[in-house]
C-alpha cells in the first residue's frame, strides 16, 4: 500500500486537484472518501464529476444514498453517512463490480462490502481554506495515478 499527501488551499484547487484525478479513472475504479463533515468530501467528488465528463451538477446525496451520473463511464456517488448502526445491504456489490465508477463518503459505514483494490482517501481540516488530502492507494493502478497526480 502507497500513502501519498496533498494540501489544497482553496475549494477550487480541491475540485481542480479531484479533475486530475477524475481523468485518469477507469470502469471499475472505487474510492472511498473519508473526513469531519465539512471537510470537502462532496466539493471533491465535484472535481471528481468533472474529470470523468459528467455534465449535470453533483449535489450531496445524503437523502438519497446512491446517485448515479453519466459521463465517459457511469459515475455513482455514494453517501452512506445514514447508514451508520445498520448492515443494510444496497446491492453494493453490483455497484463496485459493474462498469461505473464508485465513490463512497463515510465508506467505513459498510466497510464489509468494499472491494480490497481501491483508493482511500480522507480530507482533513486544517484552517477555514486548506486542507490536507491523504490518499492511500490500495493497489498499483492507484498508486500509479498518485504519482502522476502529486508533482
Ligand atoms: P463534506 O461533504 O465533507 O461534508 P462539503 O464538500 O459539502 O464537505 O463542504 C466543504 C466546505 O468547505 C464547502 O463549503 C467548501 O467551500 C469549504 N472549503 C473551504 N476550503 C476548502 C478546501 N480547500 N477544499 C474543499 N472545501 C473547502
Ligand atoms: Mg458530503
Amino acid at each position: 500500500m502507497a500513502r501519498y499527501e496533498w494540501i489544497s488551499s482553496s475549494p477550487e484547487e480541491t475540485m481542480a486537484f479531484a479533475e486530475e484525478l477524475g481523468h485518469r479513472l477507469q470502469s471499475g475504479d472505487v474510492l472511498t472518501l473519508e473526513g469531519d463533515l465539512g471537510a470537502g468530501k462532496t466539493t471533491f467528488t465535484k472535481g471528481l464529476g468533472r474529470g470523468l465528463g459528467v455534465k449535470r451538477t453533483i449535489n450531496s446525496p445524503t437523502f438519497t444514498i446512491i446517485k448515479e451520473y453519466v459521463g465517459r463511464v457511469p459515475f455513482y456517488h455514494m453517501d452512506v453517512y445514514r447508514l451508520e448502526d445498520s448492515d443494510e445491504d444496497l446491492g453494493f456489490e453490483e455497484y463496485f463490480e459493474g462498469d461505473g465508477v464508485c465513490v463512497v463518503e463515510w465508506a467505513h459505514f459498510i466497510e464489509e462490502f468494499l472491494p480490497k483494490e481501491r483508493l482511500d482517501l480522507t480530507i482533513k481540516y486544517s484552517d477555514e481554506t486548506r486542507r490536507t488530502i491523504i490518499l492511500e492507494a490500495k493497489s498499483g493502478h492507484f498508486a500509479e495515478i498518485c504519482k502522476e497526480i502529486i508533482k
